[in-house]
């Protein structure tokens, strides 16, 4: 491609990305694209200015009501039913492909919506999207059951065989940090399955979802197979966690918010999984490798602005190399480009919402008034320019001599601020790094192969990653131990939570 023509390329995308944003959105219900049943809508905020982006519907309980009827006549429909395997799965494929070919509108979007740093939208959300439905695309065909040898009762031959089936609607609540691929990491494995989803993305960050939802209308999904719909927590999300019609919930969110859902799914006892917080220990033995540490230490925490499930936000270094760790790493901090997501040499972008800000905000005050010592950040970076006066901005912050009677090391904060400690003994260490209500995972730094699969046996968490941090993969499970989740998404553990299996008893005597 010449210069000029990917230039007016780049701004074709740029203007396909403005119009979607512009227009006040609608969401989706049985193939139509409609507003909420009251005509009240919500706004979607630039995080980066503070200002009004556009407006989605504010559904409530009875749009829910809507798609989950729209979904059960999909589910039930031949259109869907009687897809056959490769079928879906080119479905599946068709979907990845057009998310392929619409990557840089649907990262501007994201990065317009979320504040996240284009390149890491492009990077991170849509192309883990796109490899997710690759991924499960090629499923459907081979998610077999199985012939069991049973030895039945008074010498009867039977012929005893099980099967996978949808579990039926599935309901899916999703988070504001990685908005579309949140979303993605429910609907590839249920569509996958053969089920039907209402999907509610975060009232922050709905938009990707709504552009993606186009998509897989014109990737040929059936009318009702995939409904999409906006608004609030309480309305939507809490509507969808107690529906009678809804045979099963997948939530990723707070643990707080996680409990509500679990409680209101008891109605029906609807299946439940649940991805939740974490507070992940990011361990550092002595012979690591200092400068190495500390770019992978910054990288785990301030990644996606802190608001990672799986930030590396508990560091342990051990005593030997703790000063020339934590040196490098404050330098690293101060010289991470804060700035709006827009802008392609921006490292942070702005926290999602002036409560998030807020609320990592608050603690910072309690970190320092609790005697930890703010060893860099804390405060609005300068220099913004007077655009990004009223945008959510903070800096990387780091804090040192912290212990474990602190919020800021027992509580998760979601945010760009790391809690450092020093470690001398390691039964004492492993027993910090488990002193946790969560356990979602957990990184060690060591070229001692033996003590890090040790550490790795030790640690109560659902991933562990030795000498990398934050790799995912949609082949491998991931999920949380303890108060950070039921069920593991990814690999074939996700196609289990999506489906129901049949043992099938035949009498050939
Ligand atoms: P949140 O729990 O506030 O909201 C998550 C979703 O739940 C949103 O769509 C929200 O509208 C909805 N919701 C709110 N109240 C509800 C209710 N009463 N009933 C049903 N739904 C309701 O979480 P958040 O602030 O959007 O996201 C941050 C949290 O998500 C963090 O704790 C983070 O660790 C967690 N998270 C976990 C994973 C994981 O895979 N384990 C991934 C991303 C984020």
């Amino acid at each position: 491609m010449s210069s000029n023509s990917s230039a007016s390329s780049n701004s074709s995308v740029a203007d396909a990305a403005r119009r979607f944003l512009n227009r006040p959105r609608r969401m989706l219900i049985g193939g139509k694209w409609v507003e909420s049943r009251t005509g009240e809508t919500l706004e979607s905020v630039d995080p980066a200015t503070g200002r009004p982006l556009t407006t989605i519907p504010r559904g409530d309980a009875a749009d829910v009501d809507r798609a989950v009827r729209a979904a059960r006549a999909a589910f039930e429909s031949a259109a869907w039913r009687d897809v056959a395997p490769l079928d879906r799965g080119r479905l599946l494929d068709r979907l990845a492909d057009l998310i392929d070919e619409h990557a840089e509108e649907l990262a501007l979007i994201e990065a317009n919506d979320n504040g996240k740093p284009v390149r890491v939208a492009r990077a991170v959300d849509v192309g883990t999207s796109a490899k997710l439905f690759r991924y499960f695309a090629g499923w459907p065909s081979k998610f077999e059951g199985s012939t069991v040898p049973v030895s039945p009762r008074g010498g009867l031959k039977i012929l005893n065989y099980t099967v996978h089936e949808p579990v039926g609607v599935v309901g899916a609540i999703v988070p504001w940090n990685f908005p579309m691929s949140m979303a993605c990491w429910k609907l590839a494995p249920a569509l996958a399955t053969g089920n039907t989803v209402v999907l509610k993305p975060a009232e922050e960050t709905s938009l990707s979802t709504l552009r993606l939802a186009e998509l897989i209308q014109e990737a040929g999904f059936p009318d009702g197979v995939v409904n999409v719909v906006t608004g609030t927590g309480p309305d939507v999300g809490a509507a969808i966690a107690a529906h009678p019609g809804i045979d099963k919930v997948a939530f990723t969110g707070s643990t707080e918010v996680g409990r509500l859902v679990a409680r209101a799914a008891t109605g029906n006892l609807k299946k439940v999984s649940l991805e939740l917080g974490g507070k992940s220990p990011h361990i550092v033995l002595p012979d690591a490798d200092p400068a190495q540490v500390a770019e992978a230490a910054a990288d785990a925490i301030f990644f996606n602005q802190g608001q990672t499930c799986t930030a590396g936000s508990r560091l342990y270094v051990h005593k030997r190399i703790h000063d020339d760790v934590m040196a490098a790493l404050i330098e690293r901090a101060r010289r991470i480009v804060v700035g709006p997501g827009t802008d392609p040499g921006t490292d942070m972008g702005p926290l999602v919402s002036a409560r998030q800000l807020a609320r990592v905000n608050d603690y910072i005050a309690s970190g320092q008034g609790e005697g930890g010592r703010l060893a860099t950040g804390g405060g609005r970076p300068d220099g913004l320019g007077e655009e990004h006066r009223d945008g959510y901005f903070l800096e990387p912050t780091v804090f040192v001599q912290t212990d474990h009677s602190m919020r800021v090391v027992r509580e998760e904060i979601f945010g760009p601020v790391l809690v450092a400690m020093e470690w001398e003994d390691i039964d004492d260490l492993v027993e910090k790094a488990n002193d946790t209500p969560y356990g979602l995972s957990a990184g060690v730094w060591t070229r001692d192969l033996t003590m890090a699969h040790r550490i790795a046996a030790a640690i109560r968490a659902g991933t562990v990653w030795v000498n990398c941090y934050n790799l995912t993969d949609p082949g491998s499970p991931f999920g949380g131990y303890k108060e950070s989740g039921w069920g593991r998404e990814m690999g074939r553990n996700a196609l289990e939570l999506y489906s129901e299996t049949k043992s099938v008893w035949v009498n050939l005597s």
